[in-house]
């Protein structure tokens, strides 16, 4: 199956002419999550591959206006474009609250539900084929940070051993690659006979807004993808530290510990019109460091060795 992540604004504070406000799409198979939606999400979602019509889940981080303002316009249009499909959107206890405000702004008479939930950090959620996990962050309101890590996947099937063991081609090979035992001339023949060690799922992990805190390593451990804070460069630490963000250098320090593949740098202050200065002194310490742009699209693939028989 395959992941991708759509950056679709990736400016911190306002949209300036370079970079929309956060907005980040994951599309795995058919399915869009969406994380945060900040104003204009919409129209950025309208010039990329995406379908906003796709989208089941929405996460947000906080409530602060460059992350949420986009819903009231989005949910509205989505309603234009005859959506049936209910729409899930989770975020930081008051979601329910705010979202009930958003629908019952103006002249708005929702055909489809939508339906908010609370969720508090340390919580799992647990969808099909993936979980959703979510742990406070250090900002100066209350923000989660997120990740999504695909199921453990069955290990790699040995065909010898299993013709082997009797297990006649067809139908029988399918039910123990999906880790269900079968019997055979009156002998039962169980999974672990034939399949190698469970592989790992992909894992990508969003910081939101925040400064560096030590609880996100291990929550970000070897993800495949970090995409962390970096408002501003180390002249500012200082200050963007003291309004609750991170620098792009104190991004890379998280993405060395948490032993990541890719860092993505995001949230850049409007102050930049050129980012490539976050970007070379995230990989001063992070080699794989890189600045989210706007319609950046990043496909998060299946680790090499686990590849051939996906
Ligand atoms: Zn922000
Ligand atoms: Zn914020």
């Amino acid at each position: 199956m395959q992941l991708y992540i759509y950056f679709l604004g990736t400016g911190g504070s306002w949209p300036s002419s370079e970079r929309n406000v956060s907005a980040i799409a994951v599309k795995r198979g058919r399915e869009v999550l969406m994380f945060d939606c900040g104003e204009g999400t919409q129209r950025q979602i309208q010039k990329s591959p995406l379908s906003y019509m796709q989208i089941t889940k929405i996460f947000i981080t906080h409530f602060h206006g460059d992350h949420f303002l986009g819903l009231p316009g989005l949910i509205q249009t989505l309603q234009l474009n005859d959506r049936k499909e209910d729409l899930h959107v989770y975020g930081p206890p008051g979601m329910k609250k705010l979202l009930h405000q958003l629908i019952n702004l103006g002249y708005f008479a929702p055909a489809y539900s939508m339906i908010g939930h609370d969720i508090k950090g340390g919580e799992e959620l647990h969808f099909d084929g993936y979980d959703v996990r979510c742990i406070y962050a250090s900002h100066n309101v209350p923000a989660l940070s997120y990740s999504l890590a695909e199921d453990t996947r069955p290990g790699r099937f040995n065909k010898k051993r299993a013709l082997e063991l009797g297990v006649p081609e067809g139908r029988m090979f399918g039910k123990l690659q999906r880790g269900n035992s079968v019997e055979v001339n009156g002998k039962v023949i169980t999974p672990d006979m034939v399949l190698g060690d469970t592989r790992p799922g992909r894992k990508i992990t969003i910081s939101g807004d925040t400064i560096p805190y030590d609880a996100f390593i291990e929550f970000a451990r070897d993800s495949d993808v970090l995409i962390h804070d970096a408002t501003a460069d180390s002249s500012l630490e200082e200050k963007a530290n003291e309004y609750g963000h991170s620098t792009a250098r104190q991004a890379a320090e998280i993405a060395l510990k948490a032993g990541v593949g890719r860092l993505y740098l995001t949230h850049v202050s409007p102050r930049y019109r050129d980012a490539k200065p976050l970007e070379k002194e995230a990989r001063d310490v992070f080699p794989e460091s890189y600045v989210a742009n706007d319609f950046m699209e990043v496909e998060v693939k299946l680790k090499k060795q686990d590849r051939k028989n996906d």
